[in-house]
């Protein structure tokens, strides 16, 4: 119970890594909420596990105010918060739509400093906070098929370090993890010789669970990484070295 009398937010934690993170989270004491655009299956995961519940698209400005406005009433703090929410919408840059190249620079990216802009304030006041940026290797190797994705998820590297170099001075720790190939629904979409090629090229000879992605991220948001800033944590097999 690392955590126990801390709060924390994970955005898009009704299923894959957000799910595992928030109860990873949950389990080491946390007060957890979550949130997510599909409210049926946010109020059930929500109601299984304990977490508190918010139906809010990371792009809505407004209802990010919001909810992060009213997990400070109820809880009086916000101490830690994961900005997991992520979407891929592939193809080659030629075919690659205006509305693609946007909506995934949207979510996954200005959806990241959206929140992360609406906690940074509460966690100023308290002189304290931890906040963790789920990246991904992409962001740094690249991935044909991904210009969107790979923008957004390299711009998340620069926003860590920026938030941590912003923010120190004021107690709150910005870092990131980038996973590697993770069983989700989001790499579910490859076919059998598409996975089995990606698994060929990685050391550990196979692919990554979340709860693996969820250790990293309670580490950085425990004690025990208190001296650790600006930094990514990767979780990839050995993927990318
Ligand atoms: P999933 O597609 O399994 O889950 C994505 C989660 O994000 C869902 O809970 C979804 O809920 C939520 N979400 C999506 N868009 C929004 C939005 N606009 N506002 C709020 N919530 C949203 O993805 P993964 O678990 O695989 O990925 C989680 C994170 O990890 C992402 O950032 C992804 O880019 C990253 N990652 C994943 C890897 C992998 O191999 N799986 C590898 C590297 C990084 P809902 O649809 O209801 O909104």
């Amino acid at each position: 119970m690392q955590l126990k009398g801390k709060t924390a937010l994970v955005t898009g934690a009704t299923r894959g890594i957000g799910l595992a993170i928030a109860e990873r989270l949950h389990n080491e004491g946390a007060q957890t909420a979550i949130c997510g655009r599909n409210q049926e299956l946010l109020n059930h995961t929500a109601a299984k596990f304990g977490f508190r519940p918010y139906a809010i698209d990371v792009t809505d400005k407004d209802g990010v105010a919001s909810m992060v406005a009213d997990i400070v009433d109820t809880w009086g703090q916000l101490d830690i918060l994961v900005n997991n929410a992520g979407i891929t919408k592939d193809s080659l840059i030629m075919r690659m739509s205006d509305e693609d190249w946007q909506s995934v620079l949207d979510v996954n990216l200005s959806g990241a400093f959206t929140v992360a802009r609406a906690a940074i304030r509460p966690m100023m006041k308290r002189r304290s906070g931890r906040i963790i940026n789920v990246s991904s290797i992409v962001g740094f190797a690249g991935a044909a098929g991904q210009a969107n994705y790979a923008a957004a998820k390299a711009g998340l590297i620069g926003l860590t370090k920026a938030l941590a170099r912003e923010t120190a001075s004021r107690g709150i720790l910005v870092n990131a993890v980038a996973p590697g190939y993770i069983d989700t629904d989001m790499t579910r979409a490859l076919s059998e010789k598409q996975r089995s090629a990606i698994v060929e090229q990685i050391p550990l000879k196979r692919t990554g669970a979340p709860e693996e992605v969820a250790g990293a991220v309670v580490f950085l948001a425990s004690e025990d990484s208190r001296y650790i800033t600006g930094q990514t944590i990767h979780v990839n097999g050995g993927l990318l070295i």
